[in-house]
């Protein structure tokens, strides 16, 4: 049984943003995370329909212009658009788009409602490289940035923290906290990869952002005296109200989309630090939201590891 108790947010609508033949950020990535979730019968599990996010809900992230644009976009039932070489667009994507936002927001909602300790959005399309004004890297709105505006304007939160692990480097989160010094970001990554932003000298306008690149082959260790002599410790000085998690797993040693080395435990690990931290800080509330992930196995894997820490449930 689990210690305490933990939420799963996500939207069928979610199953039907389609990139397109041979895309890794394929639908059937979110199937195997919920198949697994179901299958692993995790005891006390709150399931949440997530809402659709508001244009203005969006808009406290993104350029006004920018929100405008994305939800204007019409495409033809079994059409593709590109929003960039790689963020493709289909008929059902503007509004998964909006239910991936809507569900780290219910997920905030919910901890801070003390209907749940800890909350887990499974959704897609992902978010952390979505800029204020640019969708990229297979990312329309910016997930954990919106949810991050959203618990300071709607639970008056002062500090928010956002721990980000997937491989590749949040640039869009990064971009919506820089100016602002009561949202806290702190990220490893493969360098070099994708996006190409992400160095340790990437400070923020307030030294509110951490980056620790992590070179390709780095496993277990490198990834986990990252957390724990850097960005564990950064994010702890910062003191915030919520900590909020853009959970990638796509730094695994199976994932086909980088040169990382991890295994599940790692994840884990990393995930129990998390919580200790959220504790410790933030009365125990924690929101994370699935970003990328790309080998099934390891991906649905992964993420019931991820679960398991979150809930606190026995390993
Ligand atoms: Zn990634």
């Amino acid at each position: 049984m689990a210690r305490m108790s933990l939420a799963v947010v996500t939207h069928p609508a979610c199953l039907e943003h389609d990139t397109g033949p041979g895309h890794p950020e394929r639908i059937e990535r979110l199937r195997a995370v919920l198949d697994a979730i179901e299958a692993a019968r995790l005891p006390g599990l709150i399931c949440e329909e997530a809402p659709r996010a508001s244009a203005d809900q969006l808009a406290a992230v993104h350029r006004r212009e920018q929100v405008e644009a994305l939800l204007a976009i019409e495409v033809p039932e079994g059409e593709h658009g590109a929003l960039d070489g790689d963020t493709i667009v289909s008929h059902g994507s503007i509004e998964a788009a909006q239910r991936a936002a809507g569900a780290v927001i219910r997920g905030v909602d919910l901890v801070m409602e003390g209907k749940a300790e800890a909350a887990f959005a499974a959704v897609r399309p992902p978010g952390h490289h979505a800029e204020p004004d640019r969708a990229m890297g297979f990312c329309l709105f910016n997930n954990v940035a919106i949810a991050a505006q959203y618990a300071r304007a709607s639970h008056g939160l002062a500090r928010i923290a956002v721990a980000d692990f997937d491989v590749h480097h949040g640039n869009g989160t990064q971009a919506a906290f820089w100016d602002d010094p009561v949202l806290f970001f702190a990220s490893t990554h493969q360098s070099p990869l994708y996006p190409g932003t992400g160095a340790r000298h990437e400070r923020g306008a307030h030294g509110n952002v951490a980056n620790a690149p992590l070179e390709p082959g780095s496993g277990s260790r490198e990834f986990r005296d990252a957390w724990s002599r850097d960005l564990l410790p950064a994010i702890a000085a910062f003191a915030p109200d919520l900590l909020l998690v853009s959970a990638g797993f796509d730094a695994h040693m199976s994932d086909p989309l980088a040169q990382m080395r991890l295994r599940t435990d790692d994840y884990a690990w990393l995930t129990g630090e998390l919580v200790a931290l959220a504790r410790q800080h933030c009365g125990g509330r924690i929101v994370s939201t699935l970003e990328g992930g790309y080998d099934l196995a390891a991906l649905a894997e992964s993420v019931i590891a991820h679960l398991r820490a979150l809930g606190d449930y026995e390993p």
